[in-house]
Parts: C-alpha cells; sequence; structure tokens
C-alpha cells in the first residue's frame, strides 16, 4: 500500500515538474479575450490559460456585452478586429454571416456600416471559441469566479485567491478587470434601468457629462418615453463630432521627437484648418495622429499630460471618439428642441440619485449653485477603479502602483506593470483602460488588440527564460 502511495506520489511530481505553464488572465471582456487569443497565437509550446471572470461576460464586457438591443458601434466595422495582423476581420466575418462574402459592393457596404455592439460581442465569442480548440498544446479554461487577490506564490508564480475554491496558481497573471463595476459619482449608473413610473413621473433630469455614454442614454431616455427637461451639464458643453462621410485613412503623420504640447496642439490645429481649406475631411488629421498617441503621451513631461487632461481632454475627446454621421445628426436635433439644454459647467457634487441635488459652478460664474431634478445620471465616463480590491491589494504589497495622473496602474507599452519594490517584478500584467494614465490611448479595440500581442510575445520570452521572469519593466 505504501509502495502505491509512494508510486503515486511519484507520478503527482512528475506531472507537477511537466505541467505546462499556466497564465491566468482575469476578467473575461474584451481585453481578456484579446489577451486570451494573442496567448494562443503566440504560444511556443505548451501552455495552459485560464480566464477568470466573475459573470458570464465572455468577450463583451461592459462595452459590448452588456449593450442594449439595436445600439450600434461608434466606429465602422472596418476598422474592428480582435485578430492582431488582421484589421478586417470583423467586417469579414460579417460578410460571411450574411452570405456577402462573394459580392465586392456589399461587402464595402458592410465595411463601412456601424454594426450593432451585441453583434460585436457574438463575433468576439465566436473568435475566443475558435481560439481554445485552435490548437492541442495550449488549453484554454474559463472559470465563473470572482477573483480576490494575487500574492506571489512561494515556488514561483503567483496564487490568485478566488471567491470559492481554491487558489489558482499561475506563472503570468494578467488583470484585464477594465471598468470592473461602475461606480456613479453624480447619481445613478448609466447602465442601470430606470423603473417606467419614475421615468413617466420625472419633470428635470440631469445627464452630468456629454461624450459618448451621454450620447447612448439621452435617447435611450426618448425613446422609453421620457419627456422631461433635460440638463446635459459637461465641463466645455462640447459633443462627439461626426466621422466623415466615407472612412478616411491619410498615411501615418510623422511627429517630431520631443514635441512638445503646445506645438502639437498648434500643428494638429493647423492640419485640420489646412485640410478643411482643401476640401479634405478634418478627422483624416486626428486618424494620423492616433497611431502615434501612446509615444507622444509617453514623451510628455508630468506637467505636459497634467495640463492635457486639465485644459485640453475634452476638445480631444469630442474630435476623437466620433459619432457615426446619422447618430451626430439625431443628437443635434434633439439637442436643438426646447426640451433638451446643453449646458458648460463643473458639477461638484450629487446627493441624492432620484431626487438628487446637484451643486454646480456655470462656466463664468464664480459660486457654485443648486439644481434640482428628479433624476440625475452620471454620464461622465468610465475609468479603472483602483480602489477595488485586486489594484488596491497589487498596490498595497508593492506589486503595482497608481500612474501619476491617477488614471490606472502604471505600465509599460506591453502591459506588464511598474512595481515599486524594483527588481522583483515579474509576469504581471495590466491590460486595456487599467494602463490608462500610462499610455492614454488605450481604451479601443485596435490599441487593446495590439497591446494583447505585444504582452503575448513578452510572456512567450518570460516564460522561456524563467530566470527573466524577475526582469523590472521599463516603464
Ligand atoms: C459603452 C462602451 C462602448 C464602447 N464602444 C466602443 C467602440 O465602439 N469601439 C471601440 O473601439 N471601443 C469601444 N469602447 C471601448 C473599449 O472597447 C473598451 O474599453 C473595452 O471593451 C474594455 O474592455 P475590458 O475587458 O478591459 O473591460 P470590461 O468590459 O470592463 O470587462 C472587464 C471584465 O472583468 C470582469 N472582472 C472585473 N473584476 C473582476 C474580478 N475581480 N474577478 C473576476 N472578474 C472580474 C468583469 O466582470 C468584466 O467582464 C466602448 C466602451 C464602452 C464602455
Amino acid at each position: 500500500m505504501a509502495d502505491r502511495r509512494d508510486a503515486l506520489a511519484r507520478a503527482r511530481g512528475l506531472v507537477a515538474r511537466h505541467a505546462p505553464p499556466r497564465v491566468a488572465i482575469l476578467g473575461c471582456g474584451f481585453t481578456g479575450a484579446a489577451a486570451a487569443i494573442a496567448l494562443v497565437e503566440a504560444a511556443r509550446g505548451p501552455l495552459a490559460i485560464t480566464i477568470v471572470d466573475r459573470d458570464r461576460s465572455r468577450g463583451g464586457g461592459l462595452a459590448f456585452g452588456r449593450a442594449p438591443a439595436g445600439e450600434l458601434l461608434k466606429v465602422r466595422a472596418r476598422d474592428l478586429s480582435i485578430l492582431s495582423g488582421r484589421p478586417g476581420d470583423f467586417a469579414g466575418w460579417m460578410a460571411c454571416l450574411t452570405g456577402a462574402e462573394t459580392d465586392p459592393a456589399e461587402r464595402a457596404a458592410i465595411a463601412d456600416g456601424f454594426a450593432p455592439r451585441a453583434l460585436f460581442a457574438n463575433y468576439v465569442r465566436r473568435r475566443l471559441d475558435e481560439a481554445a480548440a485552435a490548437r492541442d498544446e495550449v488549453s484554454l479554461e474559463r472559470l465563473e469566479r470572482e477573483a480576490l487577490d494575487i500574492a506571489p506564490a512561494p515556488g514561483g508564480g503567483y496564487a490568485v485567491a478566488l471567491d470559492q475554491g481554491p487558489a489558482l496558481q499561475a506563472q503570468a497573471v494578467i488583470l484585464a478587470t477594465g471598468y470592473d463595476a461602475p461606480r456613479p459619482r453624480f447619481g445613478r449608473c448609466p447602465h442601470a434601468p430606470i423603473p417606467a413610473q419614475a421615468l413617466a413621473r420625472a419633470r428635470r433630469v440631469a445627464l452630468v457629462g456629454s461624450g459618448l455614454t451621454m450620447v447612448d442614454v439621452l435617447p435611450r431616455l426618448r425613446a422609453e418615453g421620457c419627456e422631461a427637461e433635460v440638463t446635459v451639464i459637461s465641463r466645455r458643453g462640447l459633443v462627439p463630432r461626426p466621422h466623415a462621410e466615407t472612412a478616411v485613412r491619410p498615411p501615418a503623420l510623422q511627429v517630431p521627437a520631443g514635441a512638445r504640447l503646445a506645438e502639437l496642439v498648434r500643428d494638429l490645429r493647423a492640419a485640420c484648418g489646412r485640410a478643411e481649406a482643401e476640401g479634405r475631411p478634418w478627422q483624416g488629421e486626428v486618424n494620423r495622429l492616433r497611431p502615434h498617441a501612446q509615444a507622444i503621451w509617453q514623451a510628455l513631461s508630468e506637467a505636459d499630460r497634467a495640463r492635457f487632461l486639465r485644459h485640453l481632454r475634452p476638445f480631444w475627446d469630442a474630435h476623437r471618439h466620433r459619432l457615426p454621421p446619422a447618430q451626430h445628426a439625431r443628437l443635434a436635433a434633439e439637442l436643438a428642441r426646447p426640451r433638451t439644454r446643453l449646458r458648460p459647467g463643473r458639477v461638484l457634487e450629487a446627493v441624492g440619485e432620484a431626487p438628487c441635488r446637484l451643486r454646480v459652478v456655470w462656466r463664468g460664474a464664480r459660486t457654485p449653485e443648486t439644481l434640482g431634478v428628479d433624476i440625475a445620471i452620471d454620464c461622465s465616463g468610465h475609468r479603472p477603479e483602483l480602489a477595488a480590491p485586486l489594484p488596491a491589494s497589487l498596490a498595497a504589497q508593492g506589486l503595482a502602483a497608481p500612474d501619476p495622473s491617477g488614471l490606472g496602474l502604471r505600465v509599460a507599452a506591453d502591459g506588464r506593470l511598474w512595481s515599486p519594490r524594483g527588481g522583483d517584478l515579474s509576469g504581471l500584467f495590466a491590460l486595456g483602460p487599467l494602463g490608462q494614465g500610462s499610455l492614454f490611448e488605450i481604451t479601443a479595440v485596435p490599441e487593446i488588440v495590439r497591446q494583447a500581442a505585444q504582452a503575448a510575445a513578452t510572456l512567450g520570452d518570460l516564460l522561456a527564460m524563467p530566470g527573466r521572469m524577475t526582469g523590472r519593466a521599463a516603464v
């Protein structure tokens, strides 16, 4: 009997020694799905991938998985893909789905169109399922659990504590927890349904923020029968601008190395002005800058970054995060009606949700006023929750730190976390919106996919040479 136990223990040891390295991905929104697919594609040998998500999101996440039926993506299908190096993949998938793959005109119409967000979530799920089955030596399992904590494991790697069952052991951990559970600061969460009675009774509604979230919430309220007087409040009173009528992809811009913020702004404004004067869409000039946005952001001084966030961000957001032309026209029509007002002002605080009292300093005024409304909805945008258990625990252990602007965790371009403990950083990544403070342009699909591919390549190196798992990321 004892011999048998010894043999079993020896066999288990052998299995453990030869078990493939494991990467844990925490969060299965778009970022987690992109990371998993990139890891499958880049794996140089046997690899076990475990994706942990507390809900059944499976690749949709906040942006796509919970989208109400009929809400459209704000970018053309041609610009969306979860596969690195295959930019037209979503449009191609849609063309196959609708039987249009052999008709060039129909294909072009699909690529230039704005598809439903829920359809994009289906596409992501399909590609994730395909990746799971793509390679025999790479396994991909999903756990419906909440990850509570990450700590270095005594024998190397990490132990991820879960809300149920034993801790998950992994050589490397990718945080892809995105926006976590949005915690509204000014009234109600924009994604929470409002009871029909409350909406019908409401006489005054405030939407705090005038960006893409407001653009979804306002028509949703009207469609659900809200006849209230709606006040949209934002710092500058700017709303997203429209995309050009047809896709514009001019060649990438040559950005002078070490350019200062003031020069960059001056050059961009001049380029947009020139384009308009020559009858070209100004949108092309913003598109030309986008591939360089991360490098530009990283090269800015801390003072310039703070200046940008304080003064220029509303202008950048309105021109960079644009709307389909038809949606922009509907928004303009709604804002032109007397029942809807767009007012520049800064909301200092909100007390209550429904009813709600907002303290607002209207632009041009010095002292705050109180605005009482039946319902207030926080449309001020999504940001990673650094006080959530995982980022907070990593920071408390010295394994991660917030970036100086407080927008996210400090990361390298490939998502490796910067550790204030220095030399002992290893195998810990934070991808997607969590790195917004370090990289700024890292919340949209193309940048997330590119970063996921970079992270997979870095992980390939680290896992091939475990000694390098202790290397410090250059951030
Ligand atoms: C409403 C909206 C619309 C957008 N539309 C577009 C668009 O049209 N085009 C574009 O390019 N970009 C768009 N974006 C931006 C972009 O696609 C998102 O930034 C991206 O989807 C972020 O995905 P994520 O997986 O990082 O985060 P999330 O979607 O927030 O997903 C995070 C996942 O992690 C899970 N999670 C969190 N904490 C834990 C934990 N402790 N344990 C287990 N699981 C956890 C959550 O359950 C969730 O499923 C949009 C964003 C939003 C919010």
